[in-house]
């Protein structure tokens, strides 16, 4: 991997960057995904690359919304492999949920690639060779996933799904918590539960509400009282008051 100086004043975003690189090479990232971290990316800076006031509140749901589950399930991508395996697993044992390897460029290769690179990491309980269901409403390939994992379970986080997919799985009757940049997507509008923020930041930040939760602290907000709609709203002008106070000065 490049060695990215700590010193350069884009460190974290370069790291993730080679990390993707580095998932391309181990063939556990598809290209596609380089495209889709370029978009979350533009999204970012718009934020000033922190997490908003309204995505910590869209945390909170999410983790209440996790704890509360009979049957939680965290979808895993090449991105996501690549880019924050230790945390997925960390949550995964948390919320004793299974990881489930969930692609849009299915190939029985990378999904094979992505469990292996998971449980090298320490996973215990990978889902998603076994494709043996489908998701109604979604076209063959991507329509796979696993009986006894996405197919049955009451709660998904589905950090970076695709619009059509996480329309689809609303549909089934699932509540769906996504970790998506950017406010417009489509996943966004269709989630339960959307946290806007960058998917390092959103995972770290859920672990550790999740972490306080366990021990009977934090804020004890209801999923009933957060309204996905709103919070987008929020996040949107948060991202629009930014814009207006940015100062370009002198370089
Ligand atoms: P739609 O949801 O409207 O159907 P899409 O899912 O097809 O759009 P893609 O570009 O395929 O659009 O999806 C990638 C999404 O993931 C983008 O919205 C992007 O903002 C988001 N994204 C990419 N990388 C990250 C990241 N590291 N953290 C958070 N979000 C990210
Ligand atoms: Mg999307």
């Amino acid at each position: 991997m490049f060695r990215v100086p700590e010193t350069h004043p884009r460190y974290k975003s370069l790291m993730k960057r080679e990390k993707l690189v580095a998932g391309i090479e181990a063939g556990i990232t598809s290209k596609q995904g380089l495209i889709a971290h370029g978009r979350g990316e533009a999204f970012d800076y718009l934020i000033g690359e922190r997490t908003l006031s309204a995505a910590m509140k869209a945390t909170e749901a999410a983790a209440a919304l996790l704890l509360t589950a009979k049957k939680p399930v965290i979808s895993v991508n090449g991105n996501v492999a690549a880019l924050v395996p230790e945390k997925v697993i960390e949550l995964s044992e948390l919320l004793d949920a299974p990881l489930e390897v969930n692609i849009f460029y299915w190939t029985e290769e990378r999904v094979r690639k992505i469990k292996e690179h998971l449980e090298r990491h320490g996973a215990a309980h990978v889902l998603g060779d076994k494709a043996d269901a489908r998701i109604p409403g979604i076209e063959h390939a991507r329509a796979r996933v696993d009986r006894e994992g996405i197919y049955s379970a009451d709660v998904v986080l589905v950090p970076l799904e695709d619009g059509d997919r996480c329309e689809a799985l609303i549909k089934m009757g699932k509540k769906v918590i996504a970790i998506d940049l950017n406010p417009l997507s489509r996943t966004s509008k269709y989630a339960t539960v959307s946290i806007v923020d960058d998917l390092e930041r959103a995972m770290a930040n859920l672990i550790s509400v999740i972490k306080e939760k366990k021990k009977g602290n934090g804020k004890g907000l209801l999923v009933e009282d957060f309204d996905n709609k709103e919070n987008l709203e929020a996040v949107i002008k948060e991202m629009v008051k930014r814009l207006e106070e940015e100062e370009l000065g002198e370089l």
